[in-house]
């Protein structure tokens, strides 16, 4: 941890040691894993005295927790930044103080940038030190100045975080649990590995004691978030050491816990016991992102991905014999350095092949400091636009047939609160759809059989099922 020149002029700040009331207002870019870091970095601030608040007019505290996986990424905080100058200089001309910090993946791989064109910035820290936040805040207060923290400690930060204070979305319910940090893959267009740094896995006892409280809070379905979750081995609380599908089996035994979900996979760490559990475990529910990228062979190499399209389309064999009614979803990059017309069909074959319920899609955009950045064979705009929509095209009309195909059928509906409607309440299917239908309030919180009525491109439809719920039918 370093300090910049100090912040003259500005209304020294309370001592943290004293928690006195004060608000504190987060902005969230990008995956569930920064929702969750989000969520984690407020309660490590709450013992300080500060408190969520919808508007960042009235904060004494604002963090920007960035993502840097998008296009000019870099570039959107420094306009929110911008943005938030003079609502500071405001605050300062009121003789108030409000302390401005980035974190997240941006902040780690642009933090000596941040200050240096964002003076006014406070604290700049990396994903890996958040749970020095209030150490961070007490160092402001006391001499002024800028504190930046990127660095990899060698401790891991869930050990010395408070506990998950409650679930953080859909009413308590859903809640998001990360068991995996980091990235050993090094795909030639990502900044993870470099943001995030290598994977780690948090002990088993620790994941299971986190996943009790949040049951205990309410919450009834569970994702496990890592960047590669399916690469998640962590110590066991026999001495050994457990890998996902067993953390799964162990979390699956928790009473409340009606669904688990997890995410993001990696094609290369799908391993035997995570597709048994698929097929025993009734709670972890039919639906999975499994990123391919690309159809084609050639492409699949030189993004050093590590599998093939064979690899890929085996495991999806495999996985569908474990459970018959799952539902996938996947990202795709079009246009990576090198990609031809040829390999760009192969993506559209895959994508027939498999059957998709969902899908993100991108136009490959260069990261500064990956592999793929400085390679030849870099695909004109106009040709990467024109790969994308016809991508998209076959993956909506995917997703529009998944969601079709639901129609008239029986599905369990965790219902998750009111829907926009009044006498509405609004759900999750298994395959994360959401669902919407009249009904009472009272059943918010609990899983019921829905009759499917009508899809949407992004939802379904439907009526309470008055009848015994059937063996459940999967969708198409
Ligand atoms: S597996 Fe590849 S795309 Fe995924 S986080 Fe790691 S480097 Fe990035």
């Amino acid at each position: 941890m370093r300090q910049s020149s100090p912040d003259h002029g500005l209304p020294p700040l309370p001592d943290p040691a004293t928690p006195t009331p004060r608000r504190l207002h987060m902005i969230t870019w990008g995956c569930q894993m920064n929702v969750y870091d989000s969520a984690r970095m407020a309660d490590v601030l709450a013992p300080l005295g500060y408190a969520p608040t919808p508007s960042p007019d009235e904060a004494d505290m604002v963090i920007l927790n960035t993502c840097h996986i998008r296009d000019r990424a870099a570039e959107k905080v420094f306009s929110e930044l911008g943005r938030l100058r003079g609502l500071k200089a405001g605050r300062a001309a009121a003789g108030q103080r409000m302390i401005l910090a980035v974190a997240g993946c941006v902040a780690q791989a642009e933090g000596a940038e941040i200050l240096a064109r964002a003076p006014f910035v406070d604290i700049v820290l990396g994903p890996q030190t958040y749970h020095r936040l209030p150490e961070m805040v007490a160092r402001v207060a006391r001499a002024g100045g800028a504190v930046i923290d990127t660095s990899f400690p060698a401790e891991q930060k869930f050990d010395f975080l408070p506990e998950a204070a409650a679930p953080q979305t859909a009413g308590g319910l859903t809640a998001f649990l990360t068991v995996q940090e980091g990235c050993d893959k090094f795909c030639s267009f990502c900044v993870v590995p470099y943001t995030r740094g290598a994977e780690a896995s948090r002990p088993a006892a620790s994941v299971l004691a986190e996943a009790r409280r949040l049951v205990g809070s309410g919450a009834r379905e569970i994702t496990l978030l890592g960047q590669n979750v399916n690469a998640y081995h962590g110590d066991a609380p026999d001495g050994g050491t457990w890998g996902l599908g067993r953390l799964i089996r162990e979390l699956a035994e928790i009473g409340g816990l009606a669904r688990i979900r997890y995410t993001t996979s990696h094609p290369r760490d799908m391993d035997a016991e995570l597709i048994e559990a698929h097929a025993k475990v009734p709670a972890l529910m039919p639906f999975l992102h499994l990123p391919v990228q690309s159809g084609s062979d050639r492409i699949l190499s030189a993004m050093n991905r590590r599998h093939t399209v064979a690899d890929y389309l085996a495991l999806i064999d495999q996985l569908r014999a474990a459970r018959p009614d799952l539902a996938l979803s996947s990202d795709f990059i079009v246009g990576h350095p090198g990609e031809t017309a040829a390999d760009f069909e192969a993506t559209l074959d895959l994508v027939r092949r498999v059957g998709f319920a969902q899908a993100f899609s991108f136009k490959y955009s260069p990261r500064p400091g990956t592999p793929a950045a400085g390679a030849g064979g870099q695909v004109a705009e106009a040709e990467k636009d024109a790969r994308l929509q016809a991508l998209q095209a076959l993956l909506r009309a995917q997703q529009a047939a998944f969601n079709e195909s639901c129609t008239g059928r029986d599905l369990p509906v965790l219902f998750t609160g009111p829907g926009r409607h009044p006498g509405q309440i609004a759900g999750r299917s298994p395959y994360l759809q959401p669902v919407h239908l009249a009904g009472p309030a009272t059943l918010i919180g609990r899983i019921a059989p829905v009759h499917i009525t009508a899809a949407h491109t992004n939802s379904l439809t439907g009526t309470m099922h008055t009848a015994p719920m059937p063996e459940e039918r999967a969708c198409a």
